[in-house]
């Protein structure tokens, strides 16, 4: 439990008024852009790095002013921290002998710990004769070793290639799960975060911007900046006009489109139009399925073949291009370049949030 935690360097906040709650035995990832406050967060829960206000709780009690090593965390850093000069097996052993756990303990534990991120073969070898990441498994295993409640980790995986680092992610995530160890994980990549959290806390400029779990934000950000943050999203800004049946939004070129009747709406005026681009039909002019929907003829402007979608660029007049991700599966109609389309959307996909 983190209570208003606060940072100041040089004047300004590196992390400012930070409090949530860890559920226990849960994966929770810290995720934001570089510099809003993530590393700083996890380094005063660690100890490495003294609060200049608020509180560290750990079940009820009161670690802040504890060193890292009496708080009984585990760590993983980016760039795996490993002692060059010692085996794997001493590496792993390392946080057991410091705590003066019997030989024969230590043994059975790294034996244990090896075995669960599949090393055992490697107990004797020196970390620099180990792969990328088998070195950030032998970091891992030195992690979980002495069983400590909470695992937190940095960036653990930055220095792996893509392919690598999904393999990783899931046996992180198995790992976690098998030990039912609560873990903070920070990270910048939001499909890693996305792929492994039971809960993420969105970070941005110091704050916590949006804590939930990841279909939770995904599907209901609460801010824009939450939303973008999460994937590809598309954001209209424009004005409500509230009638006596239903809301109709304004666009910025003065289009009118149909809101879903009570959607949740921000004080004031203005408002942004949110609209995730797998929400978004494309049909030829003329083609719309009609009914009440939103919907917005326009021109294509780029067509990006991705693969598992086509992500269309759709000019529909406004300040910014319309995004459609559609699905490459059989049946869809193929737009060129230049195609007059209408984009079409069900209602109930649209958010109304504060325009920022
Ligand atoms: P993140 O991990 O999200 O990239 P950090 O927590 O590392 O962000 O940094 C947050 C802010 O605090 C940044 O503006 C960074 O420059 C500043 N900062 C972090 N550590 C220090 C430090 N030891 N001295 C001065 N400024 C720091
Ligand atoms: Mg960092």
């Amino acid at each position: 439990m983190l209570e208003q935690l606060r940072k100041n360097y040089q004047g300004s906040n590196a992390v400012d008024d930070v409090s949530m709650r860890i559920p226990t035995g849960q994966f929770v990832s810290m995720i934001g852009p570089s510099g809003s406050g993530k590393t700083t967060t996890l380094m005063m829960t660690a100890g490495f790095v003294p609060p200049d206000s608020g509180r560290i709780l750990l079940d009820g009690k009161d670690i802040t002013a504890l060193t890292p090593q009496s708080r009984g965390l585990g760590m993983v850093f980016q760039n795996y921290a490993l002692f060059p000069h010692l085996t794997v097996a001493q590496n792993v052993a390392f946080p057991l002998e410091i705590r003066r756990t019997p030989r024969a303990e230590i043994r059975e534990r790294v034996a244990q710990a090896l075995e669960m991120v599949r090393l055992s073969p490697y107990a004797e070898r020196k970390p620099q004769a180990l792969s990328g990441g088998q070195q950030q498994r032998v970091a891992l295993a030195r992690a979980i070793v002495f069983r400590p409640p909470v695992v937190l980790m940095d960036e653990p995986l930055g220095a792996l290639d893509k392919n690598l680092r999904y393999q990783m992610q899931v046996e992180i995530k198995e790992l976690q799960q098998r030990l039912n160890t609560t873990v903070v994980y920070v990270t910048h990549d939001q499909e890693e975060a996305m792929n492994m959290s039971d809960l993420m806390v969105i970070m941005n400029g110091g704050r916590i911007e949006q804590v939930g779990a990841p279909r939770e934000i995904y599907e209901q950000p609460r801010t824009v900046f939450a939303g973008k943050f999460l994937g590809e999203a598309n954001v209209l800004l424009g004005s409500i006009e509230s009638g006596a049946q239903a809301s109709v939004f304004i666009t910025g070129a003065g289009r009118r489109l149909a809101l879903a009747p009570g959607l949740p709406r921000p004080p004031g005026k203005t408002a942004a139009l949110f609209l995730r681009p797998e929400k978004v039909v494309l049909q030829p002019i003329g083609g719309a399925a009609g009914g009440i929907a939103g919907r917005l003829p326009g021109i294509v402007r780029r067509v990006s073949f991705l693969g598992h979608i086509v992500r269309y660029g759709v000019d529909v007049g406004e300040r910014d291009i319309l995004i459609a991700d559609v699905p490459n599966t059989r049946g869809r109609p193929v737009h060129a370049l230049g195609d007059a389309v209408e984009a079409e959307w069900p209602l109930e996909d649209t958010h109304l949030l504060e325009a920022t």
